[in-house]
């Protein structure tokens, strides 16, 4: 299985300043349920990989947040969008947790449930922390500007993406050309065009 991460605040749904902790806080970016659905056409999982240290701070309950994401399931469906699978890291950052990003813990949980191939896998994220928890797998890394950081600065990258888009939607149509440049969408092909 290969798999396009995604993160979520900035890249699915609209970032701002705080958490969402409630369903109503939740407005999905244009296009994103489209983009998804896409994903799968592309024979690809979407895999959302969202760090909601909210809960580990006390902010909100692993409650709140099962019901922003059902909202957010809900939304995506409406246009054919579907994910195979959500993960949170909803630990504090004084935790020392192996799953918050930049840490790959989350891409491990995925590898292991769903026999992901990380290396011939895609991230998507819109912080520089995203891209270097893609990157330290060996994803093929987008970086979006549908976030708060409107632009590239490469300055503030530890590493840097592979590609920028300006959202979900045009990430997914990099990742469609990309492909079909491989010719194949076997692993051994993928690779060998790196
Ligand atoms: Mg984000
Ligand atoms: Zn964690």
């Amino acid at each position: 299985m290969r798999a396009v991460f995604l993160d979520r605040d900035g890249v699915v749904n609209r970032d701002g300043p705080g958490f969402v902790t409630h369903p109503d806080g939740l407005h999905l970016l244009p296009r994103v349920a489209e983009a998804i659905a896409r994903i799968g056409e592309l024979g690809f999982a979407a895999v959302l990989v969202t760090n909601q240290s909210g809960v580990g701070r006390g902010i909100m309950t692993a409650d709140d947040l099962e019901r922003v994401h059902a909202r957010m399931i809900e939304g995506l469906a409406a246009a054919g969008g579907e994910l195979s699978l959500i993960l949170s890291c909803t630990h504090a950052p004084w935790d020392g947790c192996d799953c918050r990003k930049p840490a790959p813990g989350m891409l491990h949980q995925a590898r292991d449930r769903l026999r992901v191939d990380l290396t011939s896998s895609y991230l998507v994220g819109d912080k520089p922390t995203d891209i270097e928890c893609g990157a330290a797998v060996g994803c093929t890394t987008i970086l979006v500007l549908s976030g708060l950081d409107p632009v590239y600065d490469h300055s503030r990258f530890v590493r840097q993406p592979d590609a920028v888009a300006t959202d979900l939607w045009a990430a997914v149509e990099w990742i469609a050309t990309r492909e079909a440049k491989v010719g194949t969408t076997s692993p051994v092909a993928t690779e060998a065009q790196r």
